[in-house]
């Protein structure tokens, strides 16, 4: 039988061709740094469900990917391209790794760069930039995730003070944090506030248990009575948009990055089936697997030329956030289809740490629940397609 030189599976849509250099080149920094020190160590560090964040922080600072888009404040000032590839680099080591950067770069420091004073930026910026201090966001909580207008945390006014009081759950980085962005409901609108994590009555109990993000540090955030000066309140922000238009930046990474983890699956699960053997001829010659691998392929290319296309709206100043939602939407979808589907091709080597193909399916469970879930995006769309809000 004729054989050919096999082609990796973005190699055969040439996407390369449609990203610029200076993109590239940052791209292919991160994909170094992944290789070198995020792969060889984080099926370890998913097993023993611990993270060593602050040394990793540094390490990304150093590498220039926290708030690698924003300009100013020690911030690269990259494009949203080179910043959505980034995250796919990342993505493609561990969704755990790429949520670190996300909620750095795009939640906790976009908020203070987007809606902070003067001086709350400089405090804060240039440090996070660094790895020295790293951000939480948080947003949701116990009983309000998807719809978190809902929030029952408190935020009142005492003299010049305010005093925080409630409870956020499920924030990435929570425990390991030096600064918080809370979002509170006022007498004035839901606000956010600027949290120094050593403030009296502020805690950060780490979640443990979990199957998914387990190389990630997630935590409760309990705010006891938690008095900031007038200061701690971020201007810019009232109401819902606030936290949206952070939500908006992170989705924005999903987009490429839940892409890298798929790309990482397929890969390893096309050289996986090319060694195996099975009824006398490698698993990669039969056509079942050859159909899988076809459609995985196509999902995947598709899904890197819709973020590039949105990459390209973002730097436009044209992205809308209805088209980060089919974004988010169709490449978390698709990603956790291809790891899934990859898995099966693995057969029982699948289910173990020696790959990398079910700790990224695990990631992606969660990838597909925050930053807006699966059905919250379908109703964003839905209410973009008819004009209908669905969503009570
Ligand atoms: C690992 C991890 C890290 C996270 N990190 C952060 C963080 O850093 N900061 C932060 O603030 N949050 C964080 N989150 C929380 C995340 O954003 C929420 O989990 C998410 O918004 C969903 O909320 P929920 O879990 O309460 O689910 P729910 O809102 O209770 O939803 C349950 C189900 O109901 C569906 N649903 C909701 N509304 C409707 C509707 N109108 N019609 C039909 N179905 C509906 C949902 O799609 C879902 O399937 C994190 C979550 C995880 C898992």
């Amino acid at each position: 039988m004729a054989r050919h030189t096999p082609i990796a599976p973005l190699r055969l849509f040439d996407t390369d061709h449609l990203i610029g250099e200076d993109d590239r080149a940052i791209r292919d920094a991160v994909r170094h740094f992944v290789d070198n020190k995020i792969k060889p160590e984080v099926g370890q560090w998913f097993e023993d469900g611990a993270l060593p964040v602050r040394e990793l922080a540094q390490q990304l600072g150093e590498l220039g990917v926290l708030g690698m888009h924003l300009e100013g404040y020690g911030c690269a000032g990259t494009s949203a391209t080179a910043y959505g590839l980034a995250c796919m680099e990342l993505e493609a080591g561990d969704s755990g790794i790429r949520s670190l950067v996300s909620v750095q770069g795009s939640l906790a420091m976009f908020a203070i760069w987007k809606h902070g004073s003067e001086e709350q930026k400089q405090q804060w910026l240039p440090r996070m930039a660094a790895g020295e201090a790293i951000g939480c966001f948080g947003l949701t909580e116990p009983d309000f995730g998807s719809n978190p207008a809902g929030m029952r945390t408190r935020a009142r006014r005492d003299g010049d003070d305010w005093v925080l009081t409630g409870t956020k759950m499920w924030i990435t980085n929570g425990s390991v944090a030096d600064v918080a962005v809370v979002w509170a409901q006022t007498d004035d609108r839901i606000r956010g506030f600027v949290v120094p994590t050593d403030t009296p009555g502020f805690s950060a109990p780490e979640i443990k248990k979990k199957l998914s993000l387990r190389a990630s540090v997630t935590s409760e955030l309990v705010l006891d009575e938690v008095r900031l000066p007038a200061s701690a309140m971020l201007p810019g922000a009232a109401g819902l948009s606030g936290p949206l238009s952070c939500l908006n930046e992170a989705r924005y990474g999903i987009i490429f990055g839940s892409l890298g983890a798929a790309r990482d699956c397929l890969e390893t699960t096309i050289s996986y089936a090319q060694e195996r053997e099975i009824f006398d001829r490698s698993l990669a010659s039969y056509q079942l697997t050859q159909a899988k691998l076809a459609d995985m392929a196509l999902e995947l290319g598709k899904g890197m030329l819709l973020a590039l296309h949105l990459g390209r709206l973002k730097d436009e100043a044209r992205l809308h956030s209805n088209q980060v939602s089919l974004g988010k939407l169709n490449n978390v979808r698709e990603s956790i289809a291809i790891a899934r589907e990859c898995r099966t091709i693995l057969g029982a080597a699948g289910i173990t740490l020696e790959y990398p193909v079910l700790r990224h399916a695990n990631n992606l469970e969660s990838v597909l629940t925050y930053e807006g879930t699966s059905e919250v995006h379908q109703l964003v769309i839905g209410q973009a397609l008819t004009g209908e809000a669905a969503f009570r």
